[in-house]
C-alpha cells in the first residue's frame, strides 16, 4: 500500500475546508452566489498557503455535475477526475516548464473549441510569473476576447513579475499567511483522524516552524509522525522539538531566566548544552528573539492569551517569569538581542556571537528609577552648591591669545580654547540606565555649548584659575565650580621643523595677520607658503612648483597686498620673493602650524575635560560617558 503524504490526504476539498483564507472562499462563494464569476482570476501568495487548492476547488465548483454554487458535490465525475488531475478539460500547467512554441501553438488553436465534457474548460497555471513571453502572448489574446467557456485560474508567488496587461484582466485574490492558531487547530484535527497523540506544546511547535504555510506544517507532521513510527509513543514538545532541529520552549524559557536575571554563566551552560546537542544557533538565534517578544508582550498586556503563539504550558512560564520583570529592562533585552541577532546570523562564528551577545546582556547596568536618579542629581546639586539647570556661567567661556607677539612667551596661559563635553545619557524620560552598554540609543541632548570667544578678542586679563567649559547632561552648571588641576597645555609647537628663527617666525606671522584683517582670502594663500626668510627689505616665500596656491600666489594683487603689509611693518620698503621653483616641506607654513596647535589643543582639552570633577560626577551619576570633546573656535 503507497503512503499518501498527509498534505495531500487532507488537501481540503471544499471552500469552507480552507484554512485561513475566509477573505478568499467567502469573495468567490459570493461570485457564485450572484452569478458574477470572472474568466479570469490570479491567486498570489507565498508557498503552501492553498493556492492550487483553492484554484482545484474553484475548478471543481464550475465544472460540477450535481452543483452549480460555490461548494463542488466531491462525487460526480467531473470533481474526482479535478482532484486527480485527470479532467481532459481542466489543464494544470506549470509556468516553470510552458515555454516550448509548439505547446503555446496547439493551447491557442484549442481554445476556440467547446470544451469536451464539462461546462468549461479551465486552465490553471501555476507559478504564472515564470511563463515565456510566447505563452503570455497566447495568453493575452485569448484575455483581451475570453469565449464564454474558457476561465483561467492562474497562481503565484511573484505577483509584481506578472505583466500588467494580465493583471489587469484578472480578479486577484492575496492568500495570507497563515495563523499560528488556525495551523495548530488543523494539525489537531489532521491527527485525530490519524489517530496520533500528540501534546498541544508539540503541535505549537509544528505549527510556529511552518512560519504560515500549511503544505510546511503538513509536511513537518509527517515528518514527525514518521519518526514516532509505528509505536504507540505520543508527540511530546520536547521529542517535536528534537526531530526538527528547535530548541524546546522549556530551553529557551531557561534561557530567558538566566538572561533575567544577570547570571551570564548560566547562559552560557545552555546555550552550550543546544550547541553540544547539534542545534543551530541561528536557529536558536531566531527563537529566542521571539521569546524575548513574547516576554514583553505578556508584560504589557492586559490579555496575553491573545498575543502569545503558545501552547497553555508554555504561555504560563512566559506571563510568570515576565511578572516579575520590569517592562522597560524587558524592551531593553529584546532590542539588545535584536541588534546582536544580525551579527548571530551573518557570523562565521555564530555561537561566539551569540554568547557574547548573553554575556553582555546578562551584566546589562541597573535600570535607574526615575525618582533614584532625581535624588542623586539633587544630591549633585547640594555637593557643588548651585542650583541646577542655572545657566552657564561666564567662565564657561573661552579666552584665545594665540598670535600674539610674545616671541618669548613661555606661558600662554590664554591659549586655551574652550570646549565642550558631551557625556550623552541613556534616556532621560522614565529612566535612566547607566553606561551605553544595551539601550543607548541617541545621546542625549548635549548642554548646551559654551559661550565662545572670538579669536580676535583681546585677552582681557584672565583670572588665574582657568575653567573648562564642562558641562553636564542634566545642564547643572554651578555658580562656582572648584577649579581643576589644569593639565599645562603642551606648547603649540611641539614637534615643528622650523626653518626661521622664533623672532623672524613672530614677524611672519604678524604680516600675515595684517593682510587678514584686509583680505582674509589672500592671507590663507601665503599661510601656505615656507617662509624662508623674513627680513626687513626682504622677504623669501617658497610654494610647491607648479601647485594651485603657487599660482594664487603670484597674482599681482596678492603680492601687492603683502607687499604693503611688510613695507608698513618694518617700516622700510620691502620686496617679497616668490621661490616657485619646489617644495619646501622641511619648512613648516602657517596652516601646518595651526593645525598642529589645534590637535594639541583639543588633546589638552579632552584631558581637561575628563578630569573636571564636575564631568566625574556626571559620569558616576548618571553613568554617562565622555564621547567628544570640541573646540569651540579655531583661532588665526
Ligand atoms: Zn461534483
Amino acid at each position: 500500500m503507497s503512503y499518501v503524504v498527509l498534505a495531500r490526504k487532507w488537501r481540503p476539498q471544499t471552500f469552507a475546508d480552507l484554512v485561513g483564507q475566509q477573505h478568499v472562499s467567502r469573495t468567490l462563494s459570493g461570485a457564485f452566489a450572484s452569478d458574477r464569476v470572472a474568466h479570469a482570476f490570479l491567486f498570489t501568495g507565498v508557498r503552501g498557503v492553498g493556492k492550487t487548492t483553492c484554484a482545484r476547488i474553484l475548478a471543481k465548483a464550475l465544472n460540477c455535475e450535481k452543483s452549480a454554487s460555490a461548494e463542488p458535490c466531491n462525487q460526480c465525475p467531473q470533481c474526482l477526475e479535478i482532484g486527480e488531475g485527470t479532467d481532459v478539460d481542466v489543464q494544470e500547467i506549470d509556468g516553470a516548464s510552458y515555454t516550448g512554441v509548439d505547446e503555446v501553438r496547439r493551447l491557442q488553436e484549442s481554445l476556440p473549441y467547446q470544451p469536451a465534457r464539462d461546462r468549461f474548460k479551465i486552465f490553471i497555471v501555476d507559478e504564472v510569473h515564470m511563463l515565456s513571453q510566447n505563452a503570455w502572448n497566447a495568453f493575452l489574446k485569448t484575455l483581451e476576447e475570453p469565449p464564454p467557456h474558457v476561465k483561467f485560474i492562474f497562481a503565484t508567488t511573484e505577483v509584481t513579475k506578472v505583466p500588467v496587461t494580465i493583471l489587469s484582466r484578472c480578479q486577484r485574490y492575496d492568500f495570507k499567511l497563515i495563523g499560528v492558531d488556525d495551523i495548530a487547530a488543523h494539525l489537531q484535527a489532521v491527527l485525530k483522524q490519524e489517530q496520533v497523540e500528540a501534546d498541544e506544546a508539540a503541535v505549537r511547535i509544528i505549527a510556529r516552524e511552518a512560519a504560515g504555510s500549511m503544505r510546511d506544517a503538513m509536511s513537518l507532521l509527517d515528518q514527525v509522525i514518521a519518526w514516532v513510527g509505528g509505536s504507540d509513543e505520543h508527540l511530546t514538545a520536547d521529542g517535536v522539538a528534537r526531530v526538527l532541529g528547535v530548541a524546546a520552549r522549556s530551553v529557551l524559557h531557561q534561557l530567558g531566566k538566566a538572561l533575567v536575571d544577570g547570571d551570564a554563566a548560566s547562559c552560557l551552560a545552555i546555550l552550550s548544552d543546544l550547541a553540544k546537542q547539534g542545534f543551530g544557533l541561528q536557529h536558536v538565534a531566531r527563537d529566542f528573539l521571539s521569546h524575548l517578544r513574547d516576554l514583553v508582550a505578556a508584560k504589557v498586556s492586559d490579555e496575553p492569551e491573545r498575543l502569545l503563539d503558545l501552547a497553555d504550558s508554555e504561555r504560563e512560564d512566559v506571563i510568570a517569569l515576565a511578572k516579575r520583570c520590569d517592562a522597560d529592562d524587558l524592551s531593553r533585552l529584546y532590542l539588545g538581542f535584536s541588534r546582536a541577532f544580525d551579527d548571530i546570523v551573518r557570523s562565521a562564528q555564530p555561537r561566539g556571537a551569540f554568547e557574547m551577545a548573553l554575556v553582555r546582556l546578562s551584566r546589562r547596568p541597573p535600570l535607574l528609577h526615575l525618582d533614584e536618579l532625581l535624588r542623586r542629581l539633587a544630591d549633585l546639586e547640594r555637593r557643588l552648591g548651585g542650583p541646577a539647570g542655572g545657566q552657564p556661567g561666564p567662565q564657561g567661556g573661552a579666552r584665545s591669545s594665540s598670535g600674539g607677539p610674545a616671541p618669548g612667551g613661555g606661558r600662554d596661559q590664554g591659549r586655551r580654547a574652550s570646549s565642550r563635553a558631551e557625556a550623552p545619557t541613556e534616556r532621560t524620560d522614565a529612566r535612566v540606565g547607566s553606561s551605553a552598554a544595551e539601550a543607548s540609543q541617541a545621546p542625549a541632548p548635549a548642554a548646551p555649548p559654551a559661550p565662545t570667544t572670538p579669536a580676535a578678542a583681546t585677552p582681557a586679563a584672565p583670572p588665574a584659575p582657568t575653567t573648562p567649559a564642562a558641562a553636564t547632561p542634566a545642564a547643572a552648571t554651578p555658580a562656582a565650580p572648584p577649579s581643576p588641576a589644569t593639565p599645562a597645555v603642551p606648547p603649540a609647537s611641539s614637534a615643528p621643523r622650523q626653518a626661521l628663527d622664533p623672532a623672524d617666525l613672530d614677524q611672519w606671522q604678524a604680516l600675515v595677520a595684517k593682510v587678514a584683517a584686509h583680505k582674509p582670502r589672500v592671507a590663507s594663500i601665503f599661510e601656505h607658503a615656507a617662509p624662508l626668510s623674513v627680513k626687513a627689505g626682504r622677504v623669501v616665500l617658497g610654494f610647491e612648483a607648479g601647485s594651485f596656491i603657487a599660482e594664487q600666489a603670484a597674482e599681482a594683487e596678492a603680492r601687492a597686498q603683502l607687499q604693503q603689509a611688510a613695507s608698513d611693518h618694518f617700516g622700510v620698503p620691502t620686496e617679497i620673493e616668490l621661490d616657485l621653483g619646489g617644495g619646501h616641506p622641511e619648512i613648516q607654513t602657517l596652516a601646518a602650524k595651526h593645525s598642529a596647535e589645534q590637535a594639541a589643543r583639543l588633546a589638552a582639552a579632552r584631558e581637561q575635560v575628563a578630569s573636571h570633577p564636575l564631568v566625574k560626577d556626571a559620569i558616576e551619576v548618571l553613568g554617562a560617558e565622555l564621547r567628544d570633546v570640541r573646540l569651540s573656535r579655531t583661532p588665526t
